[in-house]
């Protein structure tokens, strides 16, 4: 089986070529499309055009149980993948089983999803990074916009950056001060990265804000503390 995925865009094979190509030498084709919804379509776009199989992250633009997924494609392969859940306990996937209490959370959450309208969740995440970035804008030197990484995530993220003579903290250090506050708060990963994944931009005075997986009102929480530490900095 071949496998293509979504770090692939930027290169020369597209989607489609690479469907082709491997369909004419007799080869199975596998998507992992984890990161790749939103759009709410890609979850038929794929085997549309030819996928065998393609697998989407169920903690991720579904937001479902972390530990699930969804595998679609031809069944064929797809009894083949079922051969490693239960009753067939003693095989490879044990060490990834996923319990019967977080498949139903995941049908509920396909529900939901396939309910949901791409451009209502924009306007709800980009309206959630507006709330965050008006009060981090009150910091001096603090600058806020909103980033959609390219290809993988491909929603409205919050971008803020800040002159670290003016603020005298690295994106590292925020970065902890906000897992060490009452609730804790995780920022994005890319935060202090280096040239970031996912397309996301680095550097020792990049924040990234990922709003997409808060509940409603979460935004005003993380809006006030990121402010708080911020401004616990500046001079
Ligand atoms: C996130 C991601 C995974 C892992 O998915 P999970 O089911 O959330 O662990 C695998 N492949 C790609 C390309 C991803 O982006």
């Amino acid at each position: 089986m071949t496998q293509f995925f979504n770090a692939a865009e930027g290169g020369h094979i597209s989607r489609e070529d690479w469907v082709r190509v491997a369909h004419k030498h007799g080869v199975a084709c596998f998507n992992d499309a984890a990161a790749d919804v939103p759009p709410i379509a890609n979850l038929w776009n794929y085997t549309a055009m030819g996928f065998d199989l393609v697998a989407f992250s169920g903690g991720k633009g579904i937001r479902g149980p972390q530990c699930t997924g969804l595998l679609l494609g031809k069944k064929d392969l797809i009894d083949g993948a079922v051969l490693n859940n239960s009753p067939y306990s003693n095989t490879v996937g044990r060490g990834m089983k996923v319990g019967k209490e977080e498949i139903i959370g995941f049908v509920a959450a396909v529900d939901w999803f396939r309910e949901q309208d791409d451009a209502a969740m924009e306007a709800e995440f980009r309206k959630r990074a507006g709330v965050i970035a008006e009060r981090v804008k009150t910091v001096p030197s603090v600058q806020a916009r909103v980033f959609i990484p390219p290809v993988a995530n491909h929603v409205p993220h919050l971008l803020i950056t800040y002159d670290t003579n003016r603020v005298k903290l690295t994106a590292t250090e925020v970065m902890q001060k906000m897992r060490e506050g009452t609730p804790r708060i995780e920022l994005n990963p890319s935060t202090g990265g280096g040239p970031a994944s996912a397309g996301l931009p680095g550097g020792n005075n990049v924040i990234v804000v990922g709003v997409w997986m808060l509940q409603p009102g979460e935004d005003q929480i993380v809006a006030t503390r990121l402010q708080e530490v911020l401004a616990g900095a500046a001079k």
